[in-house]
């Protein structure tokens, strides 16, 4: 089970609606697909969704170091895969995602050969998670649209997207919060609103008892002491993504007591770090959920295996196959809001 060769290639897709975020719109996203060859004849196959905004990740370069991580590697069997995981944990804050896609290449070699599934090598807690849907920032109307398309589709969560004009955003959070009475909302900022401006938009939902179950990255990424000060005023849970990629990041927030909730992204932390954040998370008595980027059916299918298998979120927004085209699940299974991890190829 000793790997031979890596492939790497590049995938895009396009977004049906683009995807409209605080201060960043995409219209169609690359993922790159990973294949290690072993010499048993096993190939395991993972898949990154690089990330500039979040991971400072550009395709080129990525693909570009194919030979090193080739190098670093061959040779390696994949039943200690942690030897592994320790190679490719070197490459954290530089590719962070092909870091996660060799990783998630290698448990997939792994479960080919015991002859297991990935969620059943993450733990087994679970067989299925149910996820939110995202909905992007727009208009007022347009948001109602989309929120009434998503509850119609049977999704309990709803993800808004705010962080660029506070009051619009509370009038649209407030609006949906009136209308669809029956549905929980995650509200993610990106970074978008200085922490004054959080606690305002936090008191302000409050006040309209929206069911706002999550307040996500209020903040820019290094002011801890902004996210401290809003978890400490605001009524609402506090969450941190973007500034959480390794189990450092994690261990500092938690350290300064900053969150309620960490959002885990397999593409930000690979497995090893996202891994030892549940374990930090766990410790510290706080909640986590699990994000994705711009994956694919087969990308998802990652995060799907991995959250059934240790059963560590309590929110799963997994839903990035959902919103662009022509890629639907692969190795899961999706009825509604429901992800199985029994489907074919799974
Ligand atoms: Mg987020």
């Amino acid at each position: 089970m000793k790997i031979v060769d890596l492939q790497f290639e590049e995938s895009v897709s396009t977004y049906i609606k683009p995807l409209h975020i605080a201060n960043e719109i995409a219209a169609e996203a690359t993922n790159i697909r990973v294949s290690l060859l072993t010499d048993s004849g096993i190939t395991g196959k993972g898949e990154a969704s690089p990330s500039f905004r979040v991971n400072g990740e550009s395709v080129p370069a990525l693909m570009a170091l194919r030979a090193q991580i080739l190098e670093e590697v061959k040779g390696m069997s994949v039943l200690s895969y942690m030897l592994i995981f320790d190679v490719m944990d070197r490459f954290s804050s530089s590719s962070s995602s092909l870091k996660l896609a060799i990783q998630y290449a290698v448990v997939d070699a792994f479960c080919q050969h015991t002859g297991i599934k990935p969620y059943q090598f993450f733990g087994g807690r679970k067989e299925y998670v149910e996820t939110d849907k995202t909905v992007s920032i727009g208009s007022l109307e347009e948001t109602i649209a989309d929120v009434e398309a998503i509850v119609s589709e049977g999704f309990n969560v709803v993800k808004m997207k705010v962080g660029e004009d506070l009051q619009r955003d509370i009038e649209r959070v407030v609006s949906v919060s009136d209308r669809f009475r029956n549905i929980s909302l995650i509200v993610d900022a990106n970074t978008g609103y200085t922490a004054k401006e959080a606690v305002f938009f936090a008191d302000a939902l409050y006040r309209e008892r929206c069911p706002v179950v999550l307040l996500e990255q209020p903040v820019p990424v290094h002011d801890l002491d902004g996210l401290k000060l809003v978890r400490q005023k605001a009524q609402l849970p506090v969450g941190a993504d973007e500034c959480v990629r390794t189990r450092y990041d994690a261990f500092r927030l938690v350290k300064n007591d900053c969150v309620d909730f960490i959002n885990v992204k397999l593409m930000k932390s690979g497995l090893s770090d996202a891994l030892a954040i549940i374990e930090i998370a766990r410790s510290a008595n706080i909640s986590l959920m699990i994000g994705c980027m711009c994956e694919s059916g087969y990308g998802i299918s990652q995060s799907v295996h991995f959250a059934a298998g240790t059963g560590a979120f309590v929110y799963h927004d997994l839903d990035s196959h959902m919103l662009l085209r022509n890629t639907g699940p692969v190795g899961f299974d999706q009825r509604g809001a429901k992800l199985f991890v029994t489907g074919p190829g799974s």
